[in-house]
Order: structure tokens, then sequence, then C-alpha cells
């Protein structure tokens, strides 16, 4: 068979790419390995997480916060089957979703894994036999997997990375995360919610390395609140799987005994095994396919998006790059600013931020002003009572332009987009201090920072 462009890899950035494509007149076509379409996202990555993350969050408020409201629940119990059959079903409906959208734009879709066999030339190997494709394009699009450091032995049951997390079919008594990065502390809070006791051990000295310093300190003293057991500058050499649980060894501490290992320490490009030599491409260091600013590769007619190149590994970065590149292929113009691609943890309160951090900053000597405004004096962060975080704005000190807005507390992902819309734009805290925001609403917490850059927020 025969295409305009031929990708390789379902996830966020594959299909989009395809279907921009697509758009575009090309004729387009996916590979993809696994029988649903959507990638670690979709099938065990953010949609699976965000949909126990939501469950469980229901069990606690009805557990401990409805009561508050005057709400009498009785009887509240955990029924973890309809959980996550619920999460399935998100899950597959979402991929049946993918599947309609591909149909709708005449992409054409193959079952097997991709491998790049010589300039334009991608075979598939999949359960019919093996097929050969011939495409002048061809993206990669093979995203990520779990890193498992040396030493711990995982077993896909009792030490697991975040798939089998997403699927524990009981609560385990004690389970241990190890790394305090946004997948670790999100499903830690998951099955500490669920009645787990959740010890979260951590190599640095601080939790979610790349997020600004003072919203993750802030962060790090709720999760404890909440009962996470989150141990810093911990050295894990060894987990494995001991008779009915695990047991899992720190360097100068007592072995700790547990139900289940929650390895979450990164993930690594999924680059192996996918014909880069045939065409004579070589990863960086650390795997990743280096591109230039339009996705090109060092081969040519070879384009790489997603995961599986250097920059944030996020979804909606996985996105944009497939558009940027489809786009950029049909010979249009197309530009992703990774500086300005925000970052979400769906912890409670949620974690969302965009642009630089005020460590970043101040390394780089750059002059600026910050605006603070605490949830607790926004009037609508009372009535959902849900004041816990703050926003911060940081400003150019000179020009005033918006630098970075870092949110720690409620729908913080939500408010997040205003501030990178702003940011996009190239706005100024007064920008969006002069915005007339709806009240009573969260966003209000927003405008107010950006008033605090200057020192005239109203409610602090
Ligand atoms: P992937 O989604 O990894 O897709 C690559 C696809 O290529 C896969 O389907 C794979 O099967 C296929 N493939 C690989 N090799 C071949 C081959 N040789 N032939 C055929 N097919 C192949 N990001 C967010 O933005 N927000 C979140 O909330 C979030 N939560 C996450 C939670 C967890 C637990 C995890 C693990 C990740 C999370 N992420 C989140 C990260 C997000 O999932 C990734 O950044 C995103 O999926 C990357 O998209 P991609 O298309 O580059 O790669």
């Amino acid at each position: 068979m025969t295409h305009d462009v031929v990708v390789i890899g379902g996830g966020p950035g594959g299909y989009v790419a395809a279907i921009r494509a697509a758009q575009l007149g090309l004729s387009a076509a996916v590979v993809e390995k696994e029988p649903q379409l959507g990638g670690t996202c979709l099938r065990v990555g953010c949609i699976p997480s965000k949909a126990l993350l939501e469950s469980s969050h229901k069990l606690e408020v009805a557990q401990h916060e409805l009561g508050l409201h005057g709400v009498k629940v009785a009887g509240v119990a955990l029924d973890l089957a309809t959980m996550m059959k619920r999460k399935d079903d998100v899950v597959s409906t979402l991929a049946k979703g993918i599947e309609a959208l591909l149909a709708k734009n005449k992409v054409a879709r193959y079952r097997g894994t991709g491998r790049i066999a010589g300039p334009g030339r991608v075979t598939v190997e999949g359960a019919e036999g093996t097929a050969t494709l011939e495409s002048p394009r061809i993206i990669l699009a093979v995203g990520s997997r779990s890193v498992v450091l040396p030493g711990i032995e995982a077993d896909g049951r009792y030490v697991g990375t975040s798939s089998e997390a997403l699927s524990f079919d009981t609560v385990p008594g004690h389970l241990v995360v190890i790394g305090g990065g946004y997948i670790g502390l999100e499903l830690g809070t998951v099955w500490r919610r669920l009645g787990a006791r959740v010890t979260v051990l951590e190599f640095a000295d601080r939790i979610l390395t790349g997020i600004d310093s003072e919203i993750a300190s802030e962060a790090l003293t709720l999760f404890r609140k909440q009962g996470l057991d989150i141990r810093l500058g911990v050295k894990v050499k060894r987990a494995r799987a001991d008779g009915n649980g695990c047991v899992v060894e720190c360097e100068g501490q007592e072995p700790i005994r547990c139900d289940r290992v929650l390895a979450a320490t990164g993930r690594k490009p999924a680059t192996d095994g996918v014909g880069l030599d045939t065409v004579g491409i070589a990863t960086d260091p650390r795997g990743f396919i280096p591109v230039d600013g339009q996705f090109r590769t060092s081969a040519s007619g070879v384009w790489a998006i997603g995961d599986c190149i250097p920059g944030p590994m996020l979804a909606h970065k996985a996105e944009e790059d497939g558009v940027a590149c489809a786009d950029a292929i049909a010979g249009k113009w197309s530009h992703v600013d990774y500086e300005l691609v925000p970052a979400v943890v769906f912890t409670h309160p949620e974690i969302a931020a965009v642009g630089k951090t005020e460590d970043q900053l101040a390394a780089a000597g750059v002059a600026f002003k910050k605006g603070v405004f605490p949830f607790r004096a926004n009037g609508r962060a009372r009535t959902i009572n849900d004041t816990n975080g703050k926003v911060k704005v940081l400003a150019d000190a000179l020009t005033d332009r918006v630098l970075g807005v870092h949110i720690i507390g409620p729908a913080a992902g939500d408010l997040i987009g205003e501030a990178a819309a702003a940011m996009n734009f190239g706005a100024t805290a007064e920008d969006i201090a002069r915005v007339c925001h709806a009240h009573p609403t969260l966003p209000e917490a927003l405008k107010e920072a950006a008033l605090a850059v200057s020192g005239s927020a109203i409610h602090a």
C-alpha cells in the first residue's frame, strides 16, 4: 500500500498528526501495535488516572466533606470493581471515538508493530502477517515507556509501574511508591483515598522536580497532612516480591515491608526496535530522536513527534507536535513554543504551571516582580470549601510581561488555561488584571495575583 504519510504510533501525537495530514489533503495512515488507539495517554496514562482520581475524590468527599455541607450520608463504601469498570468504560468509549475520527477523516489504520525498513518504507508485523507500506513521509510517534531502575524487580503483580497501579484488583494494605513526581503522587493519592497506607520514597530533597519550589513545598505540606508518608532523600537500592508481599531496601535504612510497590521513576522514549538504523538516525544519549524546529530528523523523509523527541513528555505537547509536524509537511508555517506548554498535577489541590519558575528566573538573573493571591481570600473558593493554595504571577520587572504563572489550589488545571492564553499573546500582568472576571469565580484569584504584581490586589 502507498500513502502520502505513514505515522508509526497511534497515541495523541500520532493520531492527531494523521488527522491533521488528512485535513490538509494528504492520504494518511496510522500503524498501532496495541488493539486500542490513544497511546499511553488513553490506555494507561492521563485518562485512566484522572478517572480514578475523580472517583476516589468522590469517595473522600462523601466520607469526610458532605457532612460539612449539611448533607448526611450513611453507609458510604468502596466498590472497587465498579470504580475500575467505570474507568475502563471511559477509556474504551474514548478509544472508539478515535477510531471514528480516523474513519471520518479517511485515515487508514494498520494493526501491528511498525518498523522503518529503509527510506520510504515501513513494515507492519501483525497477527495476519507482515505488510509493507510505501510512503515518502514517515512520522515516528512511538512514545515512551516507564523507566524501571536497576534493582527494582518488576514482576507486574507485586512490584510494577503505573500501568499495574491503574488496575489493582484490591486495595493494598501498604503501597510504597518509588518517586515523588506527578505520576507517583497522583496514583499514591488515589490509593490513599481508597484506604491504603501510602509511603512515597523520593531520592531528591523535594517533590515534583520541575515545579516551582515554593509551590512544591506547599504541596508537600498538604499531601503529608492528607496522610501520604513522603520521605525525601531516600535512595532505593532494591525492591522485590517476597512471599505474599514485597520488600523495599533503601540505603542506610531498615527494609520496608509492604503489599505493593509502584515504581514511578520517570519515562524514557520507546525508540528501540523501530528501524532507526535503516535510515541512519542516531538517538541522543537518553534515547530521544533529535529533530529540528519542523520535527525533521536527520534522515530525509522521516519526522518525529511527541514523547520520543526532547521536550515536555505531555499529551497536549504531543498533540501540538502532531499538528505542527503535519502542517510543516504540507508546507505551512508551523511552530510549537515549548516554553509555554502548561503542566498540571491532578492531585487535590491541583497544581498547574506555565512559563518560568521563580527558581529559573533567579538562576538566569532576570529581574522580576511577584504577585501572590491566596485562595482563602477568594469568595468562590470559600463557597466550595476549597481554600488551600494560591496563585503566583511572575512578571518582568521592567516590562511587566508575564513570565510565569504557578497555581496550587482548586481547579488549578483549568485556571492555567487563561494564563497560557495570555502569555501566548505576550500579556503583561496589567493586561490580565484589567480583564473583567466574573464573580464569584476562581479565575478572580488569577486577576488578583496579577493585580498583586503592582501591589494593587483588592481583596488581600
Ligand atoms: P504515546 O501516547 O506513548 O503513544 C505511542 C503509541 O505508539 C503507543 O500507542 C504505542 O503502542 C505505539 N507504538 C510504539 N511503538 C510502535 C511500533 N513500533 N509500531 C506500532 N505502534 C507503536 N500527560 C498529560 O499531558 N497529562 C496527564 O495527566 C498525564 N498523565 C499521565 C499519567 C500516567 C500514569 C502516564 C504514564 C503518563 C501520563 N501523561 C500525561 C503522559 C502522556 O501519556 C504522554 O506524554 C503522551 O501519551 C505522549 O503521547 P505520544 O503520542 O508521544 O506517545
